[in-house]
């Protein structure tokens, strides 16, 4: 797993920070509790405010200007649980406060980096109980007394609340993430449109949904017409700003719910949902004199054309696949007709020209 990588692992450090000064901040007094009974020597209390107040910190920063600021952090958990594990031996292994510490720390491990870190974690608590087995007397001290029963409290409610609320919030995130990647995964990216599976995904459903409730529905495949001269006579660069401007229109003089996509190059394909034959014709009349009146004042000779087929669902059809073959029909006959007209499937023979007037 590649995630030392500084973007991820800066964003690992920043999410461990506050639950870091949250936990050993009320984890203090618990140790403090427990503590305090053994007369433990001036440079033990040391220690443990700074492990409760300034570790937090120097944890941040040390892990924050690392050139790998996740494993870093990674060293800087194991340390928690050393001194975690330290603290506990310290304090003779009173159960309650011993438990609270190692519990809290353990969850924080699970959390930050699953199996791996809590069995990790384990190893440096118990490397911390022998150091301070090693160098302090040891001892074992089984009651807890209600001051540190009370001392322990704020821990057991507050850290997971805190952790909780980290997780939540990632939880989101990851979320909104995963909305974005499916929203890019269906769009064209030149136009923003639907791109070509995502529109046949939606015209099976509507296939089925015309089916089901005898709906009507009309399919539109809208093709430039000269799309290869204009790339050639004005660029690529304007070829893609027609396309862009088809999309544009598209989505301007479409419903809501009319559903358009870009079927590839400079095909584009839309599902008119509760229309019929009329309607479809006049809103794809509509269209096509939209587009052929866009004027570019830089490139006055510019001119833009549409060729569209019509097809509306019909009871016969057997599949969307033969829906939209009919619509490539009536497509085809536009362009052998003369380019720059609408026309509709009709028996897959016939052909109309519609032109309204305003
Ligand atoms: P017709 O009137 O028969 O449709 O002729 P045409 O020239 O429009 O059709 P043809 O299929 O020969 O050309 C389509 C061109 O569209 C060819 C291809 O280079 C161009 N094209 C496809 N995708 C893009 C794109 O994303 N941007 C640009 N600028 N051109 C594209
Ligand atoms: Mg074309």
């Amino acid at each position: 797993m590649n995630d030392n990588n500084s973007g991820k692992g800066l964003s690992f450090v920043r999410r461990i920070y506050l639950p870091r000064i949250i936990g050993l901040g009320i984890g203090m007094f618990s140790v403090m509790a427990a503590l305090a009974p053994l007369k433990p020597a001036t440079w033990l209390w040391a220690l443990l405010l700074f492990n409760g107040l300034a570790w937090p910190h120097l944890a941040y920063l040390w892990a924050r200007r690392s050139a790998t600021p996740y494993m870093a952090e990674q060293r800087n958990l194991l340390l928690d649980s050393l001194m975690g594990g330290f603290w506990t031996a310290a304090f003779h292994f009173n159960p309650l406060p011993s438990v609270t510490i190692l519990s809290m720390m353990t969850m924080n491990n699970v959390a930050a980096g699953g199996k791996r870190l809590v069995w990790r974690g384990m190893l440096a608590q118990l490397a911390g109980m022998l150091l301070a087995v090693l160098g302090l007397d040891p001892g074992l001290q089984l009651l807890a007394t209600p001051l540190q029963v009370y001392a322990c409290l704020p821990m057991l409610t507050l850290y997971p609340l805190a952790l909780g609320w980290v997780c939540y919030r990632l939880a989101i995130k990851l979320a909104e993430h995963k909305r974005r990647l499916s929203d890019l995964s269906r769009t064209d990216s030149l136009t923003s449109l639907l791109n070509h599976g995502s529109w046949k995904d939606l015209l099976q459903l509507r296939f089925q949904a015309c089916r089901q409730h005898q709906a009507s529905a009309v399919i539109a495949l809208i093709d430039i017409d000269h799309f290869k001269t204009i790339n050639d006579t004005f660029g690529h660069v304007v070829g893609d700003c027609v396309l862009r401007q088809l999309s544009q229109e598209l989505k301007r003089t479409l419903r809501e719910h009319d559903l358009a996509g870009r079927y590839g190059g400079d095909e584009f394909c839309v599902i008119l949902p509760d229309t019929d034959q009329a309607q479809a014709c006049h809103a794809m009349e509509r269209l096509r004199e939209c587009v052929g009146a866009y004027r570019n004042p830089q490139l006055p000779a510019l001119r833009i054309t549409l060729s569209i087929g019509l097809a509306p669902f019909t009871a016969d059809l057997k599949s969307p696949e033969r829906w939209l073959e009919e619509a490539d029909k009536a497509l085809y006959a536009a362009k052998r007709q003369g380019r720059d007209q609408v026309n509709f499937a009709q028996d897959g023979a016939a052909t109309l020209k519609l032109a309204y007037p305003d």
